[in-house]
């Protein structure tokens, strides 16, 4: 899907590669966010200790990764990326620790799906910098207590709920990364097109970022898709190039591909707005609950277009309107 806010494919890798800004001054918005942790890689540098642990909270494509790498290189060190799907038992995260450089910095993506052997390891390792490894089996098992050396852990997840209440308070700083405006999507997308040495008026530009679900990962996607258009088209406009591009993979005016179409319109036609639990939604449309409630939801939601109710989800009058629906004139959100 070509709004999934997940990377699609290595070619993909590589582009989103070449367009990461690599300091906190290229870093385009998330103020609040960034002055935060300005403040703590300045204040650890000046102290000259290691930065304290840092999780990062916010749906999949806002900079989370960025941010990480940012850390390493701003403050000089080196830089591990694992995540929490590769890290399934204990000994991949020991393993793991062990091998870490003085200072380094330890990304994990994902952290909320680390096995839960290894997330008590981490407790420790967090809070003491040091492990205890188990050798041997049943009565003749011993653990072995394992120095390591002061590291960073940078954890992202897309939801601080899905953490466990102790793995949650060993960060020093969480830093909850918020949708992009869309002048900042404008930004982002100015930057990408000069990268690439694109020549694309910014009316054109403005457009792409509108339909970017306030994501950059999209923006660039999107970007990249225009790009391709534009190739094949020469002779087209900008503008109705951007307009051409974009309807050909399904975005919509708004920015709502089909899977966003799919949960607003089995919301509004199956569960006749709601309110409807998103485990039933996710069930009859096929689709895995949790990426409805990381990417759709908080993006329905911020557009108008649904609400969480204590009940479950229900679509505001808007979500009808934008399907061209009438909605149910006694219950009127
Ligand atoms: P996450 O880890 O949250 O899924 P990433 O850090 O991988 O997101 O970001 C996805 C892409 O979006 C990256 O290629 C990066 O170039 C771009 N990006 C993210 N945030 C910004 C930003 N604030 N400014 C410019 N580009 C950004």
């Amino acid at each position: 899907e070509l709004t999934s806010a997940e990377p699609l494919d290595p070619a993909e890798l590589d582009f989103e590669g070449a367009l990461r800004p690599s300091s906190l001054s290229e870093f385009v918005g998330q103020r609040r966010v960034v002055g935060q942790l300005d403040l703590l890689l300045r204040a650890a540098e000046m102290d000259s200790r290691t930065p304290d642990h840092i999780l990062l909270a916010g749906p999949p494509g806002l900079g989370k990764t960025t941010l990480a790498m940012i850390v390493a290189h701003d403050s000089g060190r080196a830089l591990r990326m694992s995540s929490g799907p590769a890290i399934s038992h204990a000994g991949d995260l020991a393993a793991l620790l062990s091998s870490l450089v003085p200072g380094e910095v330890l990304f994990i993506d994902e952290i909320h799906r680390m096995a839960r052997s290894a997330e008590e390891m981490l407790y420790l390792a967090m809070e003491d910098f040091r492990i205890d490894i188990m050798v041997g089996k049943g009565v003749g098992a011993s653990s072995i207590p394992l120095e390591l050396p002061p590291f960073t852990l940078v954890g992202a997840t897309t939801r601080t709920g899905l953490l466990a209440n102790p793995l949650r308070d060993r960060f020093g700083f969480t830093g909850h990364l918020e949708f992009y405006e869309t002048d900042e999507l404008l930004q982002v997308l100015t930057r990408s097109a000069s990268l690439l040495g694109l020549d694309i008026p910014q009316p054109a530009l403005a457009e792409i970022a509108g339909r970017s679900r306030g994501t950059p990962r999209i923006a660039n996607r999107l970007l990249r898709r225009v790009r391709d258009y534009m190739t094949v088209h020469p002779h087209e406009e900008a503008r109705t190039a951007v307009d051409s591009a974009l309807a050909l993979y399904d975005v919509d005016p708004r920015g709502l591909d089909r899977l966003d179409t799919s949960v607003l319109r089995a919301l509004v036609e199956r569960f006749g707005g709601g309110p409807v639990g998103v485990s039933s939604l996710a069930v009859s449309l096929g689709e895995d609950a949790e990426t409805i409630e990381a990417v759709v939801e908080p993006f329905l939601i911020r557009e108008g277009l649904m609400v969480r109710t204590p009940r479950g989800r229900v679509a505001t009058s808007e979500a009808w309107k934008h399907l061209n629906l009438t909605p149910p004139a006694a219950d009127q959100t």
